[in-house]
Parts: structure tokens; sequence; C-alpha cells
């Protein structure tokens, strides 16, 4: 009957529900299990002089392993992190083992940058400034190696405070760069009286300028942009050879993306760098 159709399909939506729930449950666990054991993975993805084509950096970017071992992607936990509150354990934790990291590679002679993702609450944390000089003081890694990645929106929540924060972090001699510009919502005006030395192109934009002019467009018009505020830029989501050398020519100055590497575990991507260093001529 249309009745018993009615509840079998009110039952269906109902148990769908309830089943995202509980996924979206036992990841919250499994993640707060993660962070209570120190079990979170980072991985590391090169960044490149385009012209020279030398390592000049890495990102550090989360991983958590599952039951059988694989890698679960962090668009798939980090919202979860955001909504729990286990954000700030989880970037203070990235924080650590990135520096560990990037002190580890200039000990060893490969001097390259680290750049960690800082999300709102995260960058809203009051004790922000407090827990980096403690990593920088742990870690021994000089200030200037390591660099911030804070999106355009989570600047732009209060102003006055953004401007202050970001003062205080510089004057620890980090670096600032703004992660995924062109798709949150920045004010220009506001842009120009943030102390930040980077600023790195969304990869949806990039990912597609050789076939669309709006978004070679966009590219072109973030570099001019960020060429007359003074900051360097990177490019996200590079992937083909062409587009390393139209971003080139547009005045981009650094890329990261697929066309050089994947996120690598630590281990591989000290082989990685290890034979790039070695051979700077043949990467
Ligand atoms: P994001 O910070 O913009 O990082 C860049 C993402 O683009 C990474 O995805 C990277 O693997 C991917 N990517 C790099 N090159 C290419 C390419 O050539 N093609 C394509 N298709 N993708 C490329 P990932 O590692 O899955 O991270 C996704 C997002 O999760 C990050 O975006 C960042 O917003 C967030 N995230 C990752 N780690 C952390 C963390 O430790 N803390 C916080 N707060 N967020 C993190
Ligand atoms: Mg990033
Ligand atoms: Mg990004
Ligand atoms: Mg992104």
């Amino acid at each position: 009957s249309a009745k018993q159709e009615g509840r079998n399909r009110f039952c269906f939506f109902s148990g769908d529900l309830e089943e995202s729930l509980l996924q979206r449950h036992a990841l919250e666990l499994k993640l707060r299990h993660a962070i209570e054991n120190d079990e979170l993975i980072v991985v590391y993805q090169p960044k490149f002089n385009l012209k020279t084509k030398n390592i000049v950096g890495a990102e550090a970017l989360v991983r958590m392993v599952d039951e059988n071992n694989q890698l679960i992607s962090p668009v798939e936990f980090i919202p979860i992190a955001e909504d729990s509150g286990l954000i700030v354990p989880l970037g203070n934790q990235v924080l650590l083992k990135a520096c560990t990291q990037a002190a580890k590679w200039l000990k060893e002679g490969m001097p390259i940058s680290v750049s960690v993702n800082v999300a709102a609450a995260q960058f809203a944390d009051p004790d922000l400034e407090a827990i980096i000089i403690e990593v920088l003081n742990q870690t021994q890694l000089p200030p200037h190696y390591l660099e911030l990645e804070i999106t355009e929106t989570a600047l732009m929540g209060d102003i006055n405070e953004t401007q202050t924060k970001l003062s205080v972090l510089k004057g620890l001699g980090i670096n600032i760069s703004i992660d995924d510009f062109g798709t949150g919502y920045s004010s220009l005006s506001y842009l120009k009286k943030f102390n930040v030395d980077i600023m790195k192109i969304d990869m949806s934009f990039v990912i597609d300028m050789l076939n669309n002019t709006h978004d070679y467009e966009i590219v072109k018009t973030i570099i001019l942009l960020g060429q007359s505020l003074s900051l360097t830029l990177i490019a996200e989501g590079v992937e083909t050879e062409e587009q390393a050398q139209a971003l080139m020519e547009l005045g981009c100055g650094i890329g990261q993306g697929y066309l050089y590497s994947k996120p690598l575990r630590k281990k591989e991507f000290m082989t990685f760098l290890e034979s790039a260093t070695k051979n700077p001529n043949e990467t």
C-alpha cells in the first residue's frame, strides 16, 4: 500500500542518515584515538622553484591509517576534527612532527622550509604563539624555515584580531601564506594590510588554466595581485609541464603538484630529497 511504501521510504532515508552519523561517529572515535596515541601520519609534498627546478620547501599534510594500514584522506576527517574541536590538538601534533622533520633535513644538509596548515580554530587559539615558540625551541628549527598556511576565510574573521595576530606570529620570524587563494571571500583592502609573505593559488584555477580562458585570466590576475603586494607566489595542483611553463611565464615563482611529486611518507621524501640535492641538474 501507499502507506507501507511511505513508511519504507521513510525507513530507508532514516537508515541512511543513521548510517552516516554512525560512520562519522566511528571516524571521530578513531581520530581521537589516533591523536591520543600519537598515531597520526604526516606526508610531505615538495615545492619547486619553477625556473631552477630546485626543491624549496615541502607542505606537511596529515593522514590517518585505517585497520588495513591504508591512508585515510584529510578531506574525510578534517571537517570532523573541526566540528569536534579535535582540530587544535591535531594541528599541534602536525606542527611538532613537521618541525622535527625540517630540523632533521636541515641537520642533514638539506635546508628546505616546511609549511603547516593552520585551521581557523587553531589560528583563533590564544595559545598558538606559545605553542609555536615551544615547538621551535624543542626542535631547534630556525623560525624562517617554518611557514603557516592559513586560508583567506580564516584570516577574514575578525580583521583587527587577524592583524595583531599576524604581527605577533611574524615577530617570531616565521612566514605566513594564504592558502587556497581565490576560493574564499577576501577583501582586497584588508589583504594589503595583512603581514603575509606568500600567496598560494588554489589548484581549482590551475588544473584547467590551459583549457579555460577564465581560469587562465584568474591565475594571471592573482599573480599580478600577488606581485603588486610583493608576495611570493605558489601554484598548487601543477600537473603538467605546460602548466609549469605557463605559470612561470606569468611570473609565478614556485609550483607544487603531481608533476613533481605526490605527498610522500617521510622516508620516501628523504630519498627523493637526497637524490634531488645530489643531482640538482637531473631533477
Ligand atoms: P591544501 O592545504 O590546499 O593542500 C593541497 C592538497 O592538494 C593536498 O590534498 C594535496 O595532496 C593535493 N594536491 C597537491 N598537488 C596536487 C595535484 O597536482 N593534483 C591534485 N588533484 N591534487 C593535488 P590533501 O593532502 O588530501 O589535503 C586536502 C586538504 O586537507 C588540504 O588542502 C588542507 O586544507 C587539509 N589538510 C591537510 N592536512 C592538514 C592539517 O594538518 N591541518 C589542517 N588544518 N588541514 C589539513
Ligand atoms: Mg595547504
Ligand atoms: Mg591549498
Ligand atoms: Mg585546498
